[in-house]
């Protein structure tokens, strides 16, 4: 029998064991439990805007469950053995939640024995959800494995059928309430672009954001009254966007107008530098010539009789957006039949892994083409190692598969091969802890001592593995859909348009060499590097 000891208290990332409970209690069964906190980004009752703090209190509010439950449902000790959370996500909308996800997957295999979150609507809006947690809770029960619930808000059994029909109706109410909600957002959104009143957040490039304070006489003589949203004209960046106007009517290239505009230190409003796609989105958008975007596109006003015009001032006459417009688009094709030479979707995206050099794309008597970091003879270009090629139509299906998934769904699956590399690791250094516990409980003295010192360095390492792990996650499971377009959209796009979205999300596509000769192409050859996951400007 341990003595008490109450100093000791073993921090293993998020688990805390409590030594003197895990002594008096020797049948005590501790159960490590997920916490799992989400804060949705239509969230309104948490009125701070300070998400961050959503998410701690509701942390805090399961820990404070966890504590309870400890003491009315002796001898079971349950502590929160590791924390999930989902940021800046809504549950409603058709995504995937990835620490949602991981939960789950803990769940299934016995990394931890139950969930306890705040609120059953901070785990599950939509029916499809919960029905994958009650799924494991059923196959548990089966396995005779028992597995616990809790949430601080409602007391539910998912093991009982009284629990498991509130929880249904909950879920199913939230369910409801969430699509109002989206409902609403659209049908807002669109009365918004009606009034002309200028999209929220980052501001497009030649406009800036005023302080709202004065009203805004605009040059048309609307004025826009203070305290609504204001875009004024920023007159050093309506300089570039006439002049690059200009070039593109007198024929120069967007990639030597993108080449000047980033010689003379001009960045984006994102703050990259200019490449030819989103420079052409930025021409091509109506906004330039007062007319207010909706999805992409003008939109009539409520008599259907002329476009809505946006509260702001045009940087360019209707007459040269329209020449500026046409000649992109004449260029798209133009371009093609003058050089003799087809555009390709990722000519200069893609990488040779060996030498770093740029591949291009290259076309074949049949109609096929080739990306190869050498080029042929007679085509410009760097020579590159020339240890690289691969087939066009399968790479470019796969990034134009990866696009449209992209823009559908706000976070990405984190695909079955892409897993997390040490996740093995961690689970053995888990798995050895929990081996050590009932050993630590018994020993005293030195063995103890040695026994503490063992099970910190094993609690340190899962802590840093699951920092490592949520980093991760972070990276490859979070992306933010593109404002503009839909995946629906895709089909109809010209090649230049999808290079530009291309271009906008993409940074390199990094290939390397076929390990054998076969007919179906390796993807596992491919590594996508992603820009930024912030959300584009409207
Ligand atoms: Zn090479």
């Amino acid at each position: 029998m341990a003595r008490k000891d109450h100093g000791a208290i073993f921090r293993m990332g998020a688990v805390q064991l409590v030594q003197e409970k895990q002594a008096e209690l020797l049948t005590a069964r501790e159960l490590l439990l997920g916490g799992y906190g989400r804060i949705s980004d239509d969230q309104e009752d948490e009125g701070t805007g300070d998400r961050g703090a959503g998410v701690a209190r509701q942390r805090e509010a399961v820990d404070q469950v966890c504590k309870l439950m400890s003491i009315t449902s002796q001898p079971l000790v349950w502590t929160v053995a590791a924390w999930y959370e989902d940021n800046d996500v809504s549950a409603f909308k058709d995504v995937v939640r990835p620490q949602f996800e991981l939960m789950l997957e803990d769940l299934r295999n016995g990394t931890i024995d139950g969930i306890v979150v705040y609120d059953l609507d901070r785990l599950a809006r939509r029916p499809v959800d919960l029905e994958k947690v009650i799924d494991i809770y059923d196959r548990a029960a089966k396995e005779g494995r028992q597995l616990f619930f809790a949430t601080a808000q409602d007391k539910i059994d998912l093991a009982s059928a009284d629990g498991l029909t509130l929880a249904r109706v909950m879920v199913a109410f939230a369910n409801k309430a969430s699509r109002d909600t989206a409902r609403r957002v659209a049908l807002k959104h669109r009365e918004v672009a009606l009034t002309g009143r200028p999209v929220g957040g980052t501001r497009p490039f030649g406009w800036q954001w005023t302080d709202g304070k004065a009203p805004l006489t605009l040059k048309d003589g609307r004025v826009i009254a203070a305290g609504k949203r204001q875009h004024a004209v920023l007159e050093a960046e309506a300089k570039v966007i006439e002049q690059a106007a200009q070039d593109v009517l007198l024929g120069v290239s967007l990639t030597t107008i993108c080449r000047d505009l980033n010689q003379r230190g001009i960045r984006t409003t994102r703050g990259n530098e200019w490449r030819p796609g989103p420079l052409r989105l930025m021409l091509e958008s109506p906004r330039l010539a007062g007319f207010r975007v909706h999805q992409g596109t003008f939109i009539a006003d409520k008599e259907g009789t002329a476009f809505v015009k946006g509260e702001w001032d045009p940087i360019l006459d209707e007459d040269t957006w329209q020449q500026v417009f046409d000649t992109l688009q004449a260029k798209g094709s133009g371009h093609r039949k003058n050089e003799g030479r087809r555009s390709y979707l990722l000519s200069g995206l893609l990488q040779c892994s060996q030498c770093g050099g740029s591949m291009s794309a290259n076309a074949r008597s049949d109609g096929s083409h080739f990306y190869a970091c050498k080029p042929r003879t007679g085509q410009k270009g760097k020579a590159g190692c020339g240890k690289v090629t691969c087939s066009g139509r399968a790479v470019e299906a796969l990034i134009e598969a990866a696009m449209k998934q992209r823009m559908a769904i706000s976070t990405l699956t984190v695909h079955e091969e892409d897993t997390w590399p040490d996740e093995d690791e961690l689970a053995a250094t888990k798995a050895q802890m929990r081996a050590l516990m009932p050993q630590l409980v018994e020993a005293e003295g030195q063995a103890r001592q040695l026994l503490n010192a063992e099970f910190t360095k094993l609690s340190d390492r899962v802590e840093e593995l699951q920092a490592e792990r949520a980093r991760w996650v972070f990276q490859h499971g979070r992306s933010v859909r593109h404002a503009k377009v839909g995946p629906e959209d895709w089909d109809d796009m010209t090649v230049d348009k999808r290079r530009a979205y291309v271009e906008e999300e993409i940074t390199a596509i990094v290939v390397r060499p076929a390990v054998q000769r076969s007919n179906r192409f390796d993807y596992t050859r491919l590594s996508i590097v992603w820009r930024t996951d912030e959300p584009p400007a409207d």
